[in-house]
C-alpha cells in the first residue's frame, strides 16, 4: 500500500492509498476534486473508493465530482448517512472495512463531530485520523463534549508505537509552540521541533507522524486527566 500526500486549498492533507497489486485506490478526506485528478493521472490509476473521515466541507469538498468522474463510492460513518455528500457505502464503529488489500478498522472517535471516525489500516499500520489527532495537538471540540475528545484521544494511546499516523491539516509547527510554551523541558518535543523545521524549509509535510512521537511530544496525549486536557483544549482555542 502507497500513500501518497495530497496538500489541498490552505493547509488541508488529502491522502490518495495505491493497492498496485490490484490496481485499486482510495483518497481520504478530498478537500477538492482538482488535485486527486492530478494524483490519480500521474499514477495512472482510477479512483475506486472515497473515504471520509468526518462531514466537514474541507474533508468532502471533492466527493460530487470526484465520484462523477470515476464512479468512486463513498464510505462515511452510519450517523452522518445525511451530512456525507454522496454516501454509498456506510460503516459502524469497530468494523472492518475490507476491498481486496485494503482492510481498515473504522474507530468512532466523537468530539471534534459527533460522528468523526479514524480508518486504521492495521496492516500496514497506518492510520487516517481527520480532524481528531494533529500531530502535536488535537481537533478543536465543535459537537463533543471534553470527556469525548479526551477519550478519543486516549483510543490512539493504545495503537502500536510505529503506527504511522496521517491527519488532515498542516497545523503541527503552530501547535508545537503551543505544546513547547506547556512542556519547555520535553527534550522529545525538542528535537521532533528540529525535524519539523528542517521538512518545512524543504516544503515537505510533517505526516506521517507515529504514535511513539505523539505519545512523546504531543501535550493532549500527555494530560494525564479530563480536568488538565479541557483546560489545554481552552487554552489551545486562544492561542
Ligand atoms: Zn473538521
Ligand atoms: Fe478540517
Amino acid at each position: 500500500m502507497k500513500v501518497k500526500i495530497i496538500p489541498c486549498l490552505k493547509d488541508n492533507y488529502s491522502y490518495l492509498i495505491i493497492d498496485d497489486k490490484n490496481n485499486k485506490s482510495c483518497v481520504i478526506d478530498p478537500s477538492e476534486a482538482t488535485p486527486i485528478i492530478e494524483c490519480l493521472e500521474k499514477n495512472n490509476i482510477k479512483l475506486d473508493f472515497i473515504l471520509n473521515t468526518h462531514h466537514h466541507y474541507d474533508h468532502v469538498g471533492g466527493n460530487k465530482e470526484l465520484k462523477e468522474r470515476y464512479g468512486a463510492k463513498v464510505v462515511g460513518y452510519i450517523d452522518d448517512k445525511k451530512r456525507i455528500p454522496e454516501i454509498d457505502i456506510t460503516v459502524k464503529n469497530n468494523q472492518i472495512w475490507k476491498e481486496k488489500k485494503f482492510e481498515a478498522k473504522v474507530v468512532h472517535i466523537p468530539g471534534h463531530t459527533s460522528g468523526h471516525i479514524c480508518f486504521y489500516f492495521f496492516n500496514e499500520k497506518n492510520i487516517f485520523t481527520g480532524d481528531t489527532l494533529f500531530s502535536l495537538g488535537c481537533g478543536r471540540i465543535f459537537e463533543g463534549t471534553y470527556s469525548q475528545m479526551f477519550k478519543s484521544l486516549n483510543f490512539f494511546k493504545k495503537l502500536p508505537p510505529d503506527t504511522n499516523i496521517y491527519c488532515g491539516h498542516e497545523y503541527t509547527l503552530k501547535n508545537s509552540d503551543f505544546c513547547l510554551k506547556h512542556d519547555p523541558e520535553n527534550k522529545n518535543l525538542k528535537n521532533k521541533i528540529n525535524i519539523i523545521k528542517e521538512k518545512l524549509k524543504k516544503n515537505l509535510p510533517t505526516m506521517p507522524t507515529t504514535i511513539k512521537d505523539e505519545i512523546e511530544c504531543n501535550i493532549f496525549l500527555r494530560s494525564k486527566n479530563l480536568e488538565n486536557f479541557s483546560k489545554l483544549r481552552d487554552l489551545k482555542d486562544n492561542f
